[in-house]
């Protein structure tokens, strides 16, 4: 597992399927087949960045549909 962001290996597992970039400050949450990433702010609002990564994300869904489970 690397940050889709900045690839860094300095993921945290906060959750069940719930990571956490130690050098971007971004979460994400894996699901079977697909991605969703968040921005934390510093007052604790949530925002999205699957605008933002929407190809990484269709990358990593390619990926997991390729390796045999
Ligand atoms: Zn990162």
């Amino acid at each position: 597992m690397k940050c889709l962001n900045c690839n860094s290996k300095n993921i945290g597992k906060i959750g069940k399927q719930h990571y956490y970039c130690w050098d971007c400050c971004i979460e994400f949450t894996v699901h079977a087949e697909k991605l969703d990433l968040y921005q934390v702010e510093k007052d604790g609002t949530v925002s999205s960045l699957n605008d933002l990564f929407i190809e990484e994300i269709r990358n990593y869904a390619d990926q997991q549909a390729m390796s045999p489970a």
